[in-house]
């Protein structure tokens, strides 16, 4: 059993993680622990150096999907009532449920650790690194298509998922990727994943329309983008640096510049 899980984790393809959560929930509903395959899933991530105390992993295409998958279950094997452990990992399937294959290019990580050089030249790597419990940042690269999301932010591993972009031929790769590190550095200073720090409330007074908190957050992703990216050669990359005030982009600038500050 234990060379079957770490063979599908192997093989790392959609259809090969589904059947390794589905094996996994068959298991849970019928009264079976799968807690001793925790150290499975430790152990690949451990070989694929994702566990190492280094930030700024990154994990390619290839082994993108298991990894991800691998660090859900991990978390997941170990919950001991069996009717929690089964509805955690069919949200996890349910989740894989909306990948699909796609022709879309996906980001490359040779671009990202070029973006991950200007917000170091911005100052914000210090808030990016690690969440507030000390977790190093890791991204995943996921070579598929996803219907709900392009990307996607989960604080507790401190972890950020790159799928292609099948949704919005609009969106740049460069510009979502940028937009993710936004709502990093936003849960970072506020531990809430739709909170907005009150100093950015202050900062955009009367740029924005009256919004949801949870709107406000994806705004600060935004700004956060525009602020970063403005006057470096992926300026182009970012929509918003047409359509935002040349006035408020220079704001927008001087105030994450300010929060590279807050401890
Ligand atoms: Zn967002």
């Amino acid at each position: 059993m234990d060379k079957q899980i770490y063979e599908l984790l192997m093989q790392g393809t959609l259809y090969s993680q589904r059947n390794l959560i589905s094996l996994l929930i068959d298991r849970s509903e019928s009264k079976q622990s799968n807690s001793s395959y925790h150290s499975i899933f430790q152990q690949f991530l451990i070989e694929l150096k994702v566990s190492v105390a280094t930030p700024f992993m990154m994990v390619g295409p290839k082994r993108g999907l298991s990894c991800y998958v691998a660090g859900f279950l991990s978390n997941y094997v170990t919950v001991r009532d069996y009717e929690k452990q089964t509805e955690l990992l069919k949200s996890l399937l349910q989740d894989l449920d909306e990948l699909h294959e796609s022709k879309r290019a996906i980001l490359k990580m040779t671009t990202a650790q070029n973006l991950l050089q200007i917000t170091e030249h911005f100052g914000v790597n210090r808030l990016l690194a690690r969440n507030t419990n000390g977790v190093p940042i890791r991204f995943y690269f996921v070579p598929y298509g996803n219907r709900s999301i392009n990307a996607a932010y989960f604080p507790h591993l401190h972890l950020v998922v790159i799928y292609k972009n099948d949704l919005d031929s609009n969106s740049n790769p460069e510009y979502i990727f940028m937009h993710e590190l936004g709502h990093v550095v936003q849960v970072r200073m506020t531990k809430g994943l739709t909170n907005v720090p009150n100093s950015f409330k202050e900062a955009v007074r009367g740029m924005f329309k009256p919004c949801s908190e949870e709107v406000l957050a994806e705004v600060f992703a935004d700004c956060f983008s525009v602020a970063v990216m403005k006057g470096t050669s992926f300026e182009e990359k970012n929509p918003l640096c047409v359509t935002f005030l040349q006035e408020h982009q220079t704001l927008l600038r001087d105030y994450f510049s300010s929060i590279s500050k807050v401890k």
